[in-house]
């Protein structure tokens, strides 16, 4: 799960990070009275879960209230990345003499928690990764023993020649440690890490993300869920208990388990489709899951054919096919009405023979050879 940079700083303060004051305001006429209550220039900032929002134009100083009522304007509703700015962070802007990069991201290979540090941060550390990554140092905490304070000052030296600064840093980066660890983090990162003139360092930017897997133990993260900023069809599968990725294929898969959505997936991709997503209704059959299932694929208007390819063994197959035709019929009676892509079924295993019943009884046919169907679908998806 990802949280805003607002409620990212809000963590860091808890933990002690140096953070210029900020508030947050999802109108102009809000952004000007923070701005006006602050008496400073502020830096008015989109809040949105994707990074450069500073190169999209989602960054920008105001030196007036008035400023920041015309800086929120533009960036509130503003797009970026496929995403609509509805909120913004009105902080109070800081003079930047340097920046630096942080970050912590929980490393599959050496199965720690490894440091990324750059005394070259800012908006360009991507190019930085790529064209000069001797300049990102690097360091795996044994998570056992945790980020000893010798790890945390070679790191800080590695960003500042100055003892003052290189100490304040060390105290960020074990700081930080400590948001990454009792957030069950799987990235925490500040860019940048702002010295001002006066040699003071502050977290100018912050993002986390947080495991979905630990949010059962990390109620108040979880509750920052802003379902706003999330892509509609996410949150629908997601409350509807649906394991759902969105691909930018035209072939709509419905199907049970994860491994049978990953061969199907693969299985359209070898006789030439492009799956739209990759989605798996679970084990349970529950209809209203099939019925969440089908008004996410046919919210994506890429989709120009849905398949359905359900292997019976928990799930029973006249469930499913109950659940196909109550979603067909709920279509139906919507604003848009009846479906008009087609739809290919492959159904076979526990109680085969009444979900073709039900099926049939509405004109619907299934097949048992998932082969046959993928390329029936493949077919149809190019007539449409
Ligand atoms: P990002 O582009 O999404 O990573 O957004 P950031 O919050 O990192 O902002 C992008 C850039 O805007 C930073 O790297 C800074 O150069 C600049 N910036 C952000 N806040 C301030 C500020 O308070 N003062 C000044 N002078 N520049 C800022
Ligand atoms: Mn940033």
């Amino acid at each position: 799960m990802n949280i805003h940079e607002y409620q990212a700083k809000e963590t860091f303060v808890r933990y002690g990070i140096l953070v210029p004051r900020g508030a947050v305001a999802s109108t102009p006429e809000r952004a000007r009275e923070i701005a006006a209550e602050y008496g400073t220039t502020v830096v008015v900032k989109a809040q949105v879960h994707v990074g450069g929002r500073g190169k999209a134009g989602g960054v920008k100083l105001a030196s007036t209230p008035d400023e920041a009522f015309e800086k929120a304007r533009n960036i509130l509703g503003m797009d970026i990345k496929g995403l609509t700015v509805r909120q913004t962070l009105i902080a109070e802007a800081v003079d930047i003499a340097h920046e630096a990069y942080v970050g912590i991201i929980l490393d599959r290979a050496s199965k720690r928690p490894v440091f990324m540090v750059s005394a070259a941060g800012g908006i360009d550390i991507e190019e930085v990764a790529r064209e000069t990554p001797e300049k990102i140092h690097k360091l795996a905490v044994d998570p056992f023993l945790g980020l000893q304070p010798y790890q945390a000052r070679a790191l800080a030296y590695r960003l500042y020649d100055h003892a003052d600064q290189a100490n304040q840093a060390a105290k960020i980066l074990s700081q930080l440690y400590r948001v990454f660890v009792e957030s069950d983090a799987s990235l925490a990162e500040i860019n940048p890490l702002v010295t001002t003139p006066d040699g003071k360092v502050w977290a100018v930017d912050g993002k986390i993300n947080i495991d979905d897997n630990a949010l059962y133990r990390q109620s108040a993260i979880a509750a920052m869920r802003d379902l706003d900023a999330e892509a509609s069809a996410e949150v629908t599968a997601r409350e509807a208990g649906l394991s759902f990725v969105k691909l930018e294929g035209d072939i709509g898969c419905v199907v049970n388990g994860a491994g049978l959505a990953m061969a199907t997936m693969d299985l359209v991709k070898y006789y030439g489709g492009q799956p739209a997503n990759f989605l798996d209704i679970g084990g349970s059959s529950n209809p209203d899951k099939v019925v969440a299932a089908m008004n996410i694929i046919t919210s994506d208007p890429k989709v120009k054919a849905i398949l359905f390819n359900i292997f019976g063994g928990i799930t029973r197959c006249d469930d499913v096919a109950n659940g196909i035709v109550t979603a067909l019929k709920r279509i139906a009676e919507g604003s848009n009405g009846p479906l008009t892509l087609p739809i290919v079924i492959r159904l076979t295993g526990t109680n085969e023979a009444e979900g073709r019943r039900i099926l049939n009884e509405v004109n619907l046919v299934a097949t048992d050879d998932m082969s046959d169907a993928v390329q029936r679908v493949i077919a149809l998806s190019r007539q449409n």
